[in-house]
């Protein structure tokens, strides 16, 4: 178990960490963030050392996943207070730089489909191809035999698992719950940028998708209770881009009788949030 968790600066310092630690016969976990850490991406940390004897925690603000207009250089980059925090939880914080990952001349896509149609895909349209990418060169770089990626951002989750399995990556990616605030708000890293009277406006996501649940359960036809949930979060202010009731393991349209997830994505202000729930 560790103290002080060692930086590991590029590929190779990673591949020789994990050789060692295989030679001691270790099973390694992986935990990719892109840091500005807070107690949902911990509770993740502390779920992979249940799996694994070695965890590695790695912190890249991946640029293939921002759109030009989107908030890539203002993104919280916290990496001092990040090892701090993994004091005690992680072995290796694994930090490559963009020039690692994307050597001069990098010119591989990755298309995806299945999970990643819709919902994200239709607001963000690059954004599952960078995160396959760099999750992939993740999955490779390490050699990990398990991965944990939180429930927080469902359609990720289902994306990577769909990725590992079509890929034969050899990888069990590990589902992590969401941790959040006590009046419901989902930890993320993006929530520093709302302002306080945000802030107080920003719970109701989460509450309602719990009433979407209650209504679901109660037999309200889902395209009503979608309709009813977008025009409270539009009420209080928000701008929704989507609210969506899926099969929650294909993401494809609801079956009756098979476990069902509502997913969100919404603006408060210049803040964009997600959130989800099953039901
Ligand atoms: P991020 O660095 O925020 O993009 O996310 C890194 C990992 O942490 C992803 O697997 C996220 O799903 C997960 N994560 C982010 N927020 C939470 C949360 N509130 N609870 C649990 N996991 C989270």
């Amino acid at each position: 178990m560790a103290t002080e968790p060692k930086l590991l600066e590029n590929p190779g310092f990673l591949r020789a960490a994990v050789k060692d630690r295989r030679a001691q016969g270790h099973r390694i976990a992986l935990v990719p963030t892109m840091g500005a850490l807070h107690e949902g991406h911990l509770a993740l940390v502390n779920q992979a050392r249940s799996h694994a004897d070695t965890v590695i925690v790695s912190i890249f603000v991946n640029p293939a996943q921002f759109a030009p207009n989107e908030d890539f250089s203002r993104y919280p980059r916290t990496l001092a207070h990040d090892m701090e925090l993994l004091n005690g939880l992680a072995d290796f914080v694994y930090v490559p730089s963009n020039a690692d990952m994307y050597p001069s001349g990098f010119s591989t896509r990755l298309n995806l489909d299945g999970p990643a149609t819709g919902l994200e895909t239709d607001f963000r349209p690059h954004f599952f191809s960078g995160v396959a990418i760099v999750v992939t060169k993740l999955f490779l770089q390490s050699g990990a035999d398990v991965a944990v990626f939180g429930e927080k951002d469902y359609q990720q989750l289902k994306v990577v698992t769909q990725l590992a399995r079509d890929l034969d990556i050899p990888i069990e990616i590990i589902p992590g719950p969401t941790v959040r605030e006590s009046d419901g708000l989902a930890l993320s890293s993006r929530n520093q940028y709302l302002s306080s009277a945000e802030r107080d406006i920003a719970p109701i996501i989460f509450l309602t998708l719990g009433s979407a649940r209650e209504a679901i359960r109660a037999g309200a036809p889902l395209d009503d209770v979608m309709l009813q949930a977008k025009t409270a979060l539009t009420d209080a202010g928000l701008k929704v881009d989507y609210m969506a009731a899926r099969n929650a393991d294909t993401l494809g349209p609801f079956v009756p009788g098979r476990p069902g997830r509502i997913l969100v994505a919404a603006w408060l202000g210049k803040t964009r949030l997600i959130d989800n729930l099953g039901f």
